[in-house]
């Protein structure tokens, strides 16, 4: 039997039903070139229900596996063995595949996806059942099975396979717009990015730090997650926005309590200008309910008032050990929880309202020239980019 060299993706079908069915899979096509990039993948195409991907004789599975787990908009996918397209042969096959396994339960899912085939799903998995049947002295277990043998039948091939490995789900990347995301070094931004890319949003990061009145560290922690990040959307654009000297100016006249409640009005201003820039839509932060004094209803409800555009908070009903979790799969966990200076407590006090009104920040922000400001800031952005795989 000659190695295995040919990868089935299936997505998911209910996101085909619509006009966007096209672009979604030829997305999803490019998104697969580009994240298997450099590790001999020879070609990615889609065929009706799935996407293919042929190795090279020379390319490391296990690589190319961490890779598609990592892609929106698979759901399931396998290193699948292809076979002509006739019951022999197909039977040779799943014979081979089941003597290099020891089980004590099996089945067989045939799926016929060309009506031609002489035999049905149900006669397939008949047929190679009491095969297997005959050679190993196991029975068919539907539902746990120890060795699941699929057999898929197209229009001029066929192809026979064990694994299924899980996808990332979601949809591909490039399919839902852009949008901006206040990432700060935190844990909890960076995955707030995910989950809008893995809807098929691209995301522009944008970053705000206080160098150099601090010492920053949280523009190469930024840096660093933003690269992390670039492995789920291929394309990365990092704006960096200084913002010492707006907070040393909002000092002089927001009283101390209200202060990170008026950054932040200032920085989801700020953001906005850049999203406008960037073609982005909506605007992103990390935010989980009540997780720290910024984070009340009062307090968000301020925050809110401050944008143009929606304010998404992907984490809002997350609690922060199921935020962590998901930190430590996608790969930004450690980067996150590296030492820095957090911009926001810079000349705040130990215990920040909880309960800011709009009524007292929209007195101390009618003495001050927002607009300039902003745009000030807006304009100070330093833009760092990453790429993966090819640029378009
Ligand atoms: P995170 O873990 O994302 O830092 P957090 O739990 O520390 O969040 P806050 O400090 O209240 O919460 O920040 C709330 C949100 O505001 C962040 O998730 C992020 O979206 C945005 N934000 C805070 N600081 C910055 C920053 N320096 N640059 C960009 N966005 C920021
Ligand atoms: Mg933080």
């Amino acid at each position: 039997m000659r190695e295995p060299r040919d990868v089935l993706v299936r997505f998911h079908e209910i996101a085909l039903k619509g006009r966007n069915q096209g672009r979604f899979v030829t997305q999803l096509v490019d998104n697969l070139r580009r994240a298997t990039a450099g590790l001999g993948v020879r070609r990615v195409w889609s065929e009706r229900m799935l996407v293919r991907m042929r190795l090279d004789d020379a390319a490391d599975w296990e690589a190319v596996r961490e890779r598609v787990a990592t892609v929106f908009g698979g759901v399931k996918f396998s290193l699948a063995h292809e076979v002509a397209c006739n019951y022999d042969a197909i039977a040779a096959t799943v014979g081979e595949l089941a003597d290099a396994r020891s089980f004590e339960t099996f089945r067989i899912s045939a799926r016929r996806a060309d009506k031609r085939f002489p035999l049905t799903s149900a006669e397939m998995n008949i047929k190679l059942g009491d095969m297997v049947r005959e050679r190993h002295s196991a029975r068919v277990d539907l539902r746990h099975a120890d060795l699941d043998i699929h057999v898929d039948v197209l229009a001029k091939t066929a192809f026979v396979y064990t694994d299924e490995h899980a996808g990332a789900g979601g949809l591909p990347v490039g399919t839902g717009g852009r949008v901006a995301v206040l990432m700060s070094g935190g844990i909890d931004s960076p995955v707030a990015a995910w989950r809008m890319m893995r809807r098929g949003c691209q995301a522009t990061l944008v970053h705000f730090h206080s160098f150099p009145l601090v010492e920053g560290r949280s523009r190469e922690k930024a840096r660093e997650l933003a690269e992390k990040l670039n492995a789920y959307q291929y394309d990365t654009r990092l704006l960096m926005v200084p913002f010492a000297s707006l907070q040393q100016q909002l000092i002089l006249s927001v009283p101390g309590p209200l202060r990170v409640v008026a950054y932040r009005r200032f920085m989801v201003r700020i953001a906005e200008v850049l999203a406008r820039r960037e073609g982005a839509k909506a605007l992103v932060t990390g935010e989980s309910l009540g997780q720290v004094s910024s984070q009340t209803l009062q307090n968000i409800a301020t925050v809110d008032e401050a944008a143009g555009m929606p304010l998404l908070r992907p984490l809002i009903g997350m609690d922060k050990q199921e935020i962590i979790a998901q930190a430590e799969e996608i790969g930004t966990f450690e980067t996150s929880i590296l030492p820095d200076e957090d911009c926001c407590t810079l000349f705040v006090p130990r215990s920040p309202s909880t309960a800011v009104r709009l009524e007292e920040i929209a007195r101390v922000e009618a003495e001050l020239d927002v607009d300039a400001l902003v745009r000030h800031a807006a304009d100070a952005a330093e833009l760092v980019e990453y790429h993966q795989g090819h640029s378009p």
